[in-house]
């Protein structure tokens, strides 16, 4: 499904964050990207999602070059803060995109609601994102995407701010759509327990720019 070869970029300010990068991911996997911070792993998800072009390399989805947003993808981006919009209600919000897939208004709010459900937040659906604390945006953010039911998914740093028990049940609750939808899943974080315990597969980055250090299956008892 993702094939990326010699991946380079470099920022305007002429900052090089991914020099020469290689992976490759297969329909339905779901894997972990995990790195120090400012190792790049933003900057992969970026270009994988289009919104930057590659300086050197390429992404290849489904055979084709990346140009611009592909369309079947969903980003769940580490700034929830502005990934939401204001004059929407939570469940607008989620519905929104769902009209890119044809559902009538009725589906559209019922998937919503049953995605907020899914994320704890079902009494949020009529508030506003600015009246939700940052974790419970985030929530929202997760809720959009799962609805949209992506081919591909793209998550950076999904969890970094909920807390410590709603993260444990949002990690199991990627782990059910996944197995659920057979999306295919990249989850960047920093956190090496996540990873491993998330992905069926953890790709380690060093220090940027240096690129894949390790790409590590993970065998874990099914559940
Ligand atoms: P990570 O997500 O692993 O923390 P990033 O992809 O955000 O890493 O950043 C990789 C490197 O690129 C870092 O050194 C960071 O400072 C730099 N960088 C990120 N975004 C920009 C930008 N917009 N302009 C210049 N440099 C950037
Ligand atoms: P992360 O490491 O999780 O990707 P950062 O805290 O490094 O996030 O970056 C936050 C934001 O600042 C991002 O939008 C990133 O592109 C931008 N950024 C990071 N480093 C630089 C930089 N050296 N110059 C300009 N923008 C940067």
């Amino acid at each position: 499904m993702l094939e990326i070869t010699a991946l380079s970029h470099t920022y305007p300010d002429g900052h090089v964050a991914i020099r020469g990068m290689d992976l490759a991911v297969g329909d339905g996997e779901l894997v972990s990207v995990v790195g120090p911070s400012g190792c790049g792993k933003s900057t992969l998800l970026r270009c994988i999602a289009g919104l930057i072009p590659p300086s050197g390399g390429q992404v290849l989805l489904d055979g084709d070059p990346v140009r611009g947003v592909p369309d079947g993808l969903a980003v769940v981006f580490q700034d929830y803060s502005r990934s939401l919009f204001p004059w929407l209600t939570v469940r607008d919000n989620v519905a929104l995109p769902l009209r890119r897939r044809g559902m009538s208004k009725a589906d559209r709010r019922a998937a919503a609601t049953e995605a907020l459900e899914s994320v704890g937040l079902a009494d949020a659906g009529r508030k506003y994102p600015w009246q939700l604390s940052g974790g419970m945006q985030q929530r929202v953010s997760i809720a959009r995407a799962l609805a949209y039911k992506p081919t591909l998914l793209l998550m950076d740093e999904p969890f970094g701010s909920v807390d410590a028990q709603t993260r444990e049940d949002l990690e199991d609750l990627v782990l059910q759509v996944h197995r659920a939808e057979k999306m295919t899943i990249l989850l960047v974080t920093h956190d090496i327990d996540e990873s491993v315990y998330v992905g069926d597969r953890v790709v380690v980055l060093g220090p940027s720019p240096t690129g894949v250090l390790a790409d590590v299956p993970v065998a874990l008892p099914s559940v």
